[in-house]
Parts: C-alpha cells; sequence; structure tokens
C-alpha cells in the first residue's frame, strides 16, 4: 500500500507521469529526496519497478553501466534464475546471461525442458560491475529490494541460484558452492537449490555432471517431490 504522499509522487514519477505540486506544499529541498528519485520498491508492480530499476541511482554503479539489467522472463514463472550481475555483453545487450554462459545456461535450462522464455533470469545487481569485480556490499544491499520485489510479483516455485555470489548473498554465508549445492534450501519461503555458474562450467567442464544433479533436484522440488 501507498502510505504517504511522499511514496505516491515518487510511484507516479516511476510511472513517468509528471506530478503537479502547489508550491505551498512542495517538499523542502532535501527532504526524502533519496526515496523520490529512487522509490522503494516493495509496493512496485511490473512497469513501475522496471522504471524504478532503469532510473536507479541508489549506488555508484549507475555511473557507469550503459544500461539496466533489469530480467527477462516469464513473470508468472515457476522457475526463477538468479546470477550475479551483468557483464559486458549484457551490459550492452540489457538482457541477462547473453554471453557464453548465457548460452550454457539455455542449453542446461533445455536440458530440464525449458526454454528462456519459460523461466523468469534475474541478477542480484541490475548494473555490470567495472571489470565485472565482484558486488561490494553497498551495491548488493542498494540492489536487494529489486530481486526481492520480483520474487514476490513472480512468486516462483522454485529458485535456482547460479554461483558463489548469488547462493551466498542469498543465503547470508560464506560456505563454498561446493557445500550449499546438492541440498534442499529455502528463501523468502521459497524453496532453493544452488548450482555452479555456468561461467565455471565452461572453465571446469568435469562439473557438468554435478550441476545435472542439481537441476533434477530443482525439478523434483518444482514438481512438489520433496527430497
Ligand atoms: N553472469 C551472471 O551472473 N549474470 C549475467 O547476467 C551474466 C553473466
Amino acid at each position: 500500500m501507498i502510505q504517504t504522499e511522499n511514496q505516491r509522487r515518487a510511484y507516479l514519477r516511476a510511472l513517468g507521469i509528471d506530478v503537479w505540486v502547489p508550491r505551498d506544499r512542495a517538499e523542502p529541498a532535501g527532504v526524502d529526496a533519496p526515496e523520490v528519485d529512487n522509490p522503494p520498491a516493495e509496493s512496485l508492480d511490473w512497469p513501475a519497478l522496471r522504471v524504478a530499476v532503469r532510473d536507479c541511482t541508489r549506488c555508484e554503479l549507475h555511473a557507469t553501466r550503459t544500461q539496466t539489467v533489469f530480467g527477462v522472463g516469464n513473470e508468472s514463472a515457476d522457475w526463477l534464475i538468479i546470477g550475479e550481475a551483468p557483464g559486458a555483453e549484457e551490459d550492452r545487450r540489457g538482457e541477462p546471461f547473453v554471453g557464453r554462459a548465457g548460452q550454457l545456461l539455455d542449453e542446461i535450462l533445455r536440458a530440464a525442458g525449458k526454454e528462456r522464455g519459460d523461466v523468469f533470469i534475474a541478477n542480484i545487481l541490475k548494473c555490470r560491475p567495472p571489470n565485472n569485480r565482484d558486488p561490494k556490499a553497498a551495491e548488493s544491499a542498494a540492489c536487494r529490494g529489486y530481486l526481492e520485489r520480483q520474487i514476490a510479483l513472480i512468486q516462483p516455485r522454485i529458485i535456482l541460484a547460479v554461483g558463489r555470489i548469488a547462493a551466498q548473498l542469498l543465503l547470508d554465508t560464506d560456505t563454498p558452492v561446493g557445500k550449499l549445492r546438492g541440498q534442499l534450501h529455502q528463501y523468502a519461503n521459497i524453496p532453493m537449490i544452488v548450482t555452479y555458474h555456468p561461467a565455471y562450467l565452461l572453465r571446469s567442464p568435469t562439473q557438468k555432471r554435478k550441476a545435472w544433479q542439481d537441476l533434477c533436484l530443482a525439478m523434483d522440488v518444482a514438481a512438489g517431490k520433496t527430497p
């Protein structure tokens, strides 16, 4: 629910609707300014959320991005894939997982009988970190509300966290992926499986067998079979 006048204005702004404010009721300069520029995500619908992400200036990455990478796929998907952050190709094209790792992700999904458009694919960060460095804590914290809102809107049956960064940030742990995979986790009351990042699988193809086991586990959980 939209609670304050300020939030209402932020929401309308996020929708691209100009808000007329009588001069005597305008907010004093500086009051709640960040909220107006970057509306809180928790009450936004899909169109408003897309605009809020597109215009986001919550962290320093907005200064170096070509564009934000919101996520792609079916907004009512059973499967939500969560990766780390856009790379160079994703930053250029505005879509997650479109480089070599993305092609492998598509193959992995196809092995599970799914096309890219059947699932929803998102990242922890919506902007590319320069030189593909790891996300900083402040960046993932600033972006968290957008992913949480995406999860709340999609209500997937299963979350597949691909790679160390996504798995560790979502589970708030520093346990290695090799120890997190192969078991059922929960994120926001939604079953979650951790698996290797496709970029890692490109470097270590012998681990593909384990990734396939993770996928089978995810398929079972999504089908309501508990391990
Ligand atoms: N790696 C990720 O984690 N996400 C992308 O979108 C691309 C590469």
